[in-house]
């Protein structure tokens, strides 16, 4: 009676939490209450653990959908291959998603991203191609060399992430969805910053459509970095000024409304810009006070959730994105020597993590 018992039960707990292959593990990330940020806003700051997917990155989800469409679509075939611009994260999830499901990858990308990056893509089989960083205008830019190079290859596609509206859709159906849940819908904002704007649009869309839908209010904000176009381009009303300066973060700002983030941007209740000085810094003391090893952009995003909820007042929740873990670019952000070529100083009781030469 107890041995058929516990096998019922056995059986029930293997079909009900396994999930299939790679691409199954994708999404589903918890969403993490940052504590102390929470006690001195006296709102709730929840981090969505996008670290947490299987290829270590939020961009894992808009890899699945570019692919599945480009499947649906009957671009790509049995054997083909994925040509893709990207800073890193969305090349990472493609690799994977390719070598899930036999597709050769081949990886784009400025030169001016981490190393680590580099050898995670070469690791995961994939044809990596450092090219010189410019602007979007120019044809050797590493978004036009890799439409190019797909339309030279037989069987080949080029997933365009910036515009291709599918990773818009990764977010509207899972990353909006899951924080809806998560949050049993009391959430006042959602704040990030914006690389291709899919997780910024997709999950912003669906938020406001749900909230609409049961007569209450979830503001979505964009979160830029120095050197982006976006928070002028929104607070000036739609004037696009030239990019320029940069930042430390990588994998987000934008001299351009893509289409992913064109869908949306319209309805974003507002933006800002965090100075690299603060984002630093959030890298260490999320480090420090939460435990959380974390890259830039979510350190960037950390900030952008914790000012907008001190704007906001207390009692409210704001929900951001952590995008990955600092794994991917730990020669930098703990580099006693990287830091000083950025100017960038940590506050002396945090220095203690600083073990890099
Ligand atoms: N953070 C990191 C580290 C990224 O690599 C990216 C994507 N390039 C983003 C944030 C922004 O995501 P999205 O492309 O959906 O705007």
């Amino acid at each position: 009676m107890l041995l058929s018992h516990l096998r019922v039960i056995r059986r029930g707990f293997s079909t009900a939490s396994s999930v299939n292959g790679f691409t199954g593990a994708i999404g589903n990330t918890p969403l993490i209450k940052l504590e102390k940020l929470s006690k001195e806003t006296g709102s709730v700051i929840l981090g969505k653990a996008e670290f947490q997917n299987p290829g270590g990155s939020v961009k894992d989800r808009a890899a699945l959908y570019v692919i599945k469409d480009a499947e649906e679509k009957r671009l790509l075939k049995p054997g083909g291959t994925v040509v893709e611009g990207t800073a890193g994260n969305t090349g990472i999830g493609l690799a994977h998603v390719c070598r899930s499901r036999g597709y050769k990858c081949v990886i784009y990308m400025p030169n001016t991203q981490s190393q680590e990056k580099i050898d995670l893509l070469r690791m995961l089989g994939a044809d990596v191609r450092p090219v010189p960083a410019v602007a979007f205008q120019n044809p050797e830019n590493y978004n036009h060399q890799a439409k190019r190079f797909a339309e030279s290859q037989p069987n080949a596609v080029w997933t365009d992430q910036f515009d291709n509206i599918a990773n818009t859709r990764a977010h509207y159906e899972t990353t909006g969805p899951e924080i809806w849940e998560q949050t049993g819908g009391s959430l006042d904002a959602f704040i990030c910053a914006t690389g291709t704007g899919g997780t910024l649009a997709g999950t912003a869309r669906y938020l406001r459509e749900q909230a609409t839908k049961e007569n209450k209010v979830v503001e979505s904000w964009l979160a830029d970095p120095p050197g982006s176009v976006l928070h002028s381009y929104i607070s000036s009303g739609g004037k696009l000024l030239e990019r320029a300066g940069g930042s430390i973060t990588e994998g987000i700002g934008q001299g351009r409304v893509t289409q992913n983030l064109s869908t949306e941007i319209s309805h974003l209740s507002g933006s800002m810009t965090i100075p690299d000085s603060q984002s630093i810094e959030m890298v260490y003391r999320l480090l420090d006070e939460e435990g959380l090893y974390l890259g830039a952009s979510s350190a960037l995003n950390v900030v952008a959730a914790y000012q907008l909820a001190k704007e906001m007042g207390p009692g409210k929740t704001v929900v951001t994105i952590l995008c990955d873990g600092a794994y991917r670019y730990q020669t930098r952000l703990f580099s006693r020597k990287w830091l000083a070529s950025k100017g960038l100083e940590v506050p002396p009781h945090l220095r203690k993590y600083i073990v890099l030469e």
